[in-house]
């Protein structure tokens, strides 16, 4: 399994494309035009970290290319892709919402999404930063998305953040961090 990091131009958010087998996965989605040369054969499907508008500009473009491409997010998330003030795109001069939902698919905390074969993703709810955050366990690999950037205070003062769940939750990520990689929701400025 390889994971290849893009940084979007939207506040150097990450996207990540996980490959193996000749297949890819995507965890969240920035610019489509960076995305598509790390993909290696089929895209599989798209992981969200969380909906916020920075991890999720890039969904629709990408399901106009990859028709019928399921996304997996928790409750939280599929409001949050469906309304710009929860996504806090409105904020940002740029609304945002999901054209089709047909093709989400909602998971619950603890619940697994087969990638590849034998190979599984494990979402485990990690709220704090925003109600939707699930932080994805692969293998010996975590994307944790903005639950819990290595090196970075965790940002609660958000709408929807709760201070004491992100405490809570980074407890949590870092016992799962403590044998994985950390494959986080946004690189440093450069
Ligand atoms: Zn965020």
């Amino acid at each position: 399994m390889e994971v290849r990091q893009i940084v979007n131009s939207l506040f150097r958010s990450c996207s990540y494309v996980i490959v193996h087998d000749g297949a890819s996965w995507l965890v969240d989605c920035g610019d489509v035009d960076k995305i598509l040369p790390a993909i290696v054969g089929p895209l599989k499907g798209v992981l969200l970290t969380h909906a916020h508008f920075d991890h999720i500009y890039g969904l629709n473009q990408l399901a106009e290319l990859i028709p019928s491409l399921p996304v997996f997010t928790n409750e939280p998330g599929l409001e949050a892709l469906l309304n710009d003030k929860l996504n806090l795109s409105k904020y940002n001069g740029d609304p945002f919402v999901l054209i089709d939902t047909t093709n989400v698919h909602l998971v619950e905390n603890g619940e697994c999404v087969d990638l590849f074969d034998g190979i599984k993703a494990e979402a485990v709810f990690t709220p704090g930063h925003n109600p939707s955050c699930v932080t994805w366990m692969i293998d010996d690999i975590i994307l944790t998305g903005d639950s819990f950037i290595p090196g970075v205070k965790t940002v609660t003062n958000l709408p929807l953040s709760d201070k004491a769940l992100a405490a809570k939750s980074e407890v949590l990520i870092r016992e799962l961090a403590a044998h994985r990689t950390v494959y986080a929701g946004h690189a440093p400025e450069v």
